[in-house]
């Protein structure tokens, strides 16, 4: 893993208002009364990271993500990064994201965010269109969208990004430009285009097999991909990752350490990281997250007393993440020969001439010494890093 010593936290907060039709995230919508209780234990388990780091590590980006961190106080919201300020070293420039819900803020409470040092808000949108929100069971319209981004400005935030989702059931080419060009009147600095997963146990799922929905077309979405593509090309924003756009210098700075596949801490519930070797997961359940985190640690570091399982990371995983993550970057790719330095062996040979093949089905492009999706590999992608695997 490329290193420079610095660290990205990544802080989960397990609570929504009400769970979206598509959503398998780990989060709940019954467990408000424990928000008091979890930010203590967010606390702890901060301290603990903290410790077992064996001093106070440089950490350059924090990102609140959920479920819906904006339904947690701006009290309980300062208690978390009063934790991390007192065991981590942030630099100046760090980033902080919050992951927020249009229409569970306003201009009161993003102001009260944005003097606690958070720089970044991410807006889950998801579509213009009425109908769809309704089938996705958002709890906002879109003149919530616009009021939400009229507070965000005035808070003083000039960084901010709307998520948007294709490959919805009943949603039209149409439709879908109708939400590219409504979101784009916001002027967003950074734009993230998911394509819908129906997954198993969501109520999507169950209306996949009543008959409710009809499942989504993938050449649709392939083609609303694509028509996203150029209508955000025509207005300046540069597809720096397979899903993310930005105006240079707007980047998701967070975001940009997985796909580097640098180090990493998830602490909450169900978090994920990566470092020192290991990669982790955080038990899910907040009930047991709070009991458990009423343990001391034994580590080793990043290892907290609510870690549910972990690993070592190995040579063959450790290509593997290098090239998946790398890839997915579009404009910066893999550097082949820092990939050589690190593992002692080129790419090509590393996997028996995959990269060389790849590169000839016009797939993948080598320019500069970096290794880089082709526009074709951009919509192979999976095909692509299935190859690497
Ligand atoms: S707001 Fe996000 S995390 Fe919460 S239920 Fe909806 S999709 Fe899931």
């Amino acid at each position: 893993m490329m290193n420079d010593g610095r660290l990205a936290l990544y802080l989960h907060i397990p609570f929504c208002r009400h769970r979206c039709s598509y959503c398998d995230f780990n989060t709940y919508t019954s467990l408000g009364d424990l928000k008091v209780s979890y930010t203590d234990a967010l606390c702890r388990e901060i301290e603990q990271v903290g410790r077992l780091a064996g001093g106070e590590r440089p950490c350059h980006t924090i990102f609140f993500g959920g479920g819906t961190p904006s339904l947690m106080s701006p009290a309980m919201l300062g208690q978390i990064l009063q934790s991390v300020r007192r065991h981590f070293a942030l630099t100046d420039d760090v980033e902080i994201t919050m992951e927020a819900n249009p229409g569970t803020v306003d201009g009161a409470y993003l102001t009260a965010v944005r003097q606690l040092g958070i720089n970044r808000i991410s807006f889950g949108v998801q579509s213009a269109i009425a109908s769809e929100l309704v089938l996705l069971e958002r709890e906002h319209d879109f003149p919530a969208v616009i009021a939400a981004m009229a507070d965000v400005r005035a808070a003083g935030f000039n960084n901010f990004s709307l998520d948007l989702i294709y490959g919805v059931p009943g949603q039209t080419l149409e439709s879908w430009e109708e939400s590219l060009r409504a979101a784009l009147t916001l002027e967003p600095p950074h734009i993230s285009l998911y394509c819908l997963t129906i997954e198993p146990g969501t109520p999507m799922n169950r209306w996949l097999g009543n008959g409710r929905i009809q499942p989504p077309d993938p050449d649709l979405a392939a083609d609303q991909y694509e028509l996203a593509s150029q209508i955000l090309a025509d207005h300046g924003l540069i597809q720096y990752e397979i899903s993310n756009w930005a105006r240079p210098g707007h980047e998701c700075r967070h975001n940009l350490v997985y796909w580097r596949n640098q180090e990493y801490l998830g602490l909450g519930a169900g978090a994920h990281g990566s470092a020192n070797g290991y990669r982790y997961e955080v038990v899910k359940q907040p009930r047991v997250y709070i009991r458990r985190m009423a343990n001391e640690a034994v580590g080793p570091f990043p290892l907290s007393a609510a870690v549910a399982a972990h690993h070592a990371v190995d040579r063959a995983e450790a290509m593997s993440d290098t090239i998946i993550t790398q890839l997915r970057l579009l404009q910066e790719g893999l550097d082949l020969a820092a990939f050589q330095t690190r593992f002692g062996q080129s790419l090509d040979d590393a996997f028996d001439g995959t990269m060389s093949q790849l590169v000839d089905w016009g797939l993948l492009a080598v320019g500069n010494g970096r290794l880089r999706l082709t526009q074709q590999g951009r919509f192979l992608s999976n095909q692509v890093f299935y190859r690497f695997m």
